[in-house]
Parts: C-alpha cells; sequence; structure tokens
C-alpha cells in the first residue's frame, strides 16, 4: 500500500519539472542561470520518493538552487514537510533514538537518531527565526495583531531582566523608571 503510494506520489511530482525559465531570482537581489535538471531524495510519510527538478545557479552567491524545492517546502531539507511535522512531534517527545523507533513503529518510516536529531533542530531554529521576524515586524510596527477576541478582562505579563553593566546613567535611570513602574526587576550575577 505505502509502495503504491509512493508510486502515485513520484507521478505526481514528475509532471512538473520545476524549469521556471532561463533565469529566476536567486533570493539575494540576482539573477540565477538555470543549469540542468538534477534528481533529489525525500523521505516522505510514504517512504522515499526520488523526482527530478531544474537546478539553478547563481554566479554572485556562487549558491545554486531548486524553486520547485522552495514550492515543495523542502529546500534544504531531506525529509517532506508531512514527514517533518511527525518527526518534530515525535522528537518532542523523548530521547532521538526512542523518536526514530516511534516513527518506524508507527509509520514504518525508518530514520537514524542522528536524523531526527537534525530534522527536529532545523525545524526548531526555522520557528523560532519566524517567531523573530514576527516580533521585529510588531515592534516595528510594521504589523499590529489583532486584539484577541472576546478581550480577556485581566492580562498577567512576566518579565524577564538580566542584569547587565550599564556604565551610562541614562540606561540605569531607565531600568530605575522601569522597577517604579513594574516592581523590582529581578538580577542575576
Ligand atoms: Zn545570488
Amino acid at each position: 500500500m505505502l509502495q503504491a503510494g509512493c508510486g502515485m506520489l513520484e507521478k505526481l511530482l514528475a509532471a512538473d519539472s520545476g524549469y521556471r525559465g532561463p533565469r529566476v531570482p536567486c533570493g539575494q537581489g540576482h539573477e540565477a542561470e538555470f543549469v540542468s535538471y538534477r534528481d533529489k531524495v525525500i523521505d516522505t510519510v510514504l517512504g522515499p520518493v526520488t523526482f527530478t527538478r531544474a537546478w539553478y545557479h547563481c554566479a554572485a552567491c556562487r549558491h545554486g538552487l531548486a524553486p520547485r524545492d522552495a514550492e515543495l517546502e523542502v529546500a534544504g531539507a531531506s525529509l517532506s514537510p508531512g514527514l517533518g511535522a511527525m518527526n518534530d512531534r515525535a522528537a518532542a517527545a523523548g530521547p532521538f533514538a526512542g523518536a526514530a523507533g516511534l516513527l518506524e513503529d508507527l509509520a514504518g518510516v525508518r530514520l537514524t537518531a542522528k536524523r531526527v536529531e537534525r530534522a527536529a533542530e532545523a525545524s526548531g531554529a526555522a520557528q523560532a527565526a519566524a517567531v523573530r521576524e514576527r516580533s521585529g515586524l510588531v515592534t516595528s510596527r510594521k504589523v499590529v495583531p489583532l486584539p484577541p477576541s472576546p478581550v480577556p478582562d485581566k492580562l498577567y505579563a512576566v518579565i524577564y531582566a538580566a542584569w547587565v553593566v550599564m556604565p551610562n546613567r541614562p540606561a540605569l535611570a531607565r531600568v530605575c523608571a522601569a522597577e517604579r513602574a513594574c516592581g523590582p526587576l529581578s538580577s542575576s550575577a
């Protein structure tokens, strides 16, 4: 059954070669040129799947890319988004070796503990970067989050402050002002 699913998925992926013209934006302000078609193997919840897609190279960045990989959300990854999400859940539940066993028992997918670890860490780093980017947009007021509905009656704020050396008085004054407003800021050596 899984093999049949794998075969169908490969046929679906083969329907698009990933060729997006002789040149595509590289993402850093340059144009990457089409080089050739290259194979990529990704592990999916149905098993390993191979597909061929157009490969481009940016001379300025000295970096290669496949637009199709980005469209399929597998750029720089060897797990499909679906298997990646399963891997994240399994890796969050316990040691990586146990997570690899869980994936094999429940989904029949064999990954080494090292691959489980690498994929979970890459996923965590990507999610942290997305949160930082969103926070940056909110603090720079480029994005205004909508208030929750219904609006809660009471909000609790938790402030974590790392004590740093502040030689200038204005910065110290700002901390004192914050303490007056919010109560003592905890310090740790
Ligand atoms: Zn470039």
